[in-house]
């Protein structure tokens, strides 16, 4: 039968929540991972960041019990908040819902298996010795696994690390490697971590607006829901579109053209998965999809094609901006 955890510890500052799950399986002393989570939830899934939601927040809210508040967790301790402003408002909802059954019915965030940071957990050095010093112990700390940026939040020339060069060892689920490695050697071969990617301009641009996206309180009504479902469209339709009475079809092949260049001369190749002929074929960077289908798109593609196309940020939504921008967008994008 199963036992409920008699004990959870709170999250650390900035830690996943799934790090904290994960810090539960070593607390308990129990080397049957599995049987301590049986205790915990019926569910599972691997302990990944891929997801906005993973079904064990539940089990987790329902421990903590009334106290806790719900979206706050949410909001500080997943990628959650990255994910909502191109979530359906009842999807946003439904996670927030304390209906067990709904949150379960969830979808996963479309395409996330084209990036390389998203199913992975990855972690910082620097942070890993500051917080053994801090707090005892080494944790996954919730902005590494923003799937769009390259470098720790907290330490701006550190790459956050991944996967061992040589043997290709990496962390998918926490269920077999609870923690960060704590030392800077593979525990698989014993090479030294080396951190991989280059920043530049573009790779700066991505991390600042994917922390911002990461500070937004409500849930319900993310700041940047506009700037990520139309930011792309608006800008296409108030330069491309304004200037050029081309087809559009020929517009977005140009484009689509300029942007490979530019994708590759600032490598962004490194937040891909697979070769660069995957990832420039499908959907996943095209802008017709950007402009058209924001929903169908990971925050990814959307912060990627706003930079290319100028924006010199992304815009906490206002009311002007949705009255002023949809009627232009729907005359020069969607009625062609
Ligand atoms: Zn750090
Ligand atoms: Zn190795």
């Amino acid at each position: 039968m199963a036992r409920l955890p008699t004990f959870m510890p709170s999250p650390l500052p900035e830690e996943h929540l799934l790090s904290t799950v994960a810090r539960w399986l070593v607390l308990t002393g129990n080397k049957d991972v599995k049987d301590s989570l049986r205790g915990l939830t019926t569910n599972r899934d691997s302990l990944n960041p891929g997801k906005a939601f993973h079904p064990i927040y539940n089990d987790l809210f329902q421990l903590y019990g009334r106290m806790a508040n719900r979206e706050k967790l949410l909001s500080k301790h997943t990628l959650f908040p990255y994910y909502a402003p191109l979530m359906k408002f009842q999807q946003r909802l439904t996670a927030l819902d304390i209906d067990k059954k709904l949150a379960e019915r969830l979808r996963p965030q479309p395409l996330q298996g084209h990036l390389n940071f998203a199913w992975f957990w990855r972690w910082c050095p620097c942070c890993v010795q500051e917080d053994e010093k801090q707090h005892g112990v080494a944790y996954w700390h919730a902005k590494h696994q923003l799937p769009s940026v390259l470098s720790c939040y907290k330490h701006p020339q550190q790459i956050l690390l991944k996967e061992c060069a040589r043997c290709g060892f990496n962390i998918r689920d926490l269920k077999h490697h609870p923690l960060p490695p704590g030392t800077n050697n593979c525990p698989s071969c014993g090479e030294v971590f080396g951190p991989k990617g280059t920043q530049n301009e573009v790779t700066d641009w991505l991390k600042s607006v994917s922390l911002q996206l990461m500070s937004q309180p409500c849930m319900k009504r993310p700041n940047y829901e506009f700037s990520m479902t139309h930011g792309v469209s608006s800008l296409l339709a108030s330069t491309h579109f304004k200037r050029s009475a081309k087809n559009q079809l020929v517009v977005f092949e140009q484009l689509q053209q300029e942007f490979k260049r530019w994708f590759d001369s600032y490598q962004l190749i490194d937040f891909f998965m697979g070769s660069e002929l995957e990832v420039t074929s499908p959907r996943i960077l095209s802008i017709g999809s950007a402009a058209k289908f924001p929903r169908a798109l990971p925050p990814m593609s959307h912060l990627m094609w706003m930079k290319f196309l100028g924006a010199p940020n992304i815009e906490p939504e206002t009311l002007e901006a949705r009255d002023s921008t949809t009627p232009l967008l729907e005359q020069e994008l969607l009625v062609n």
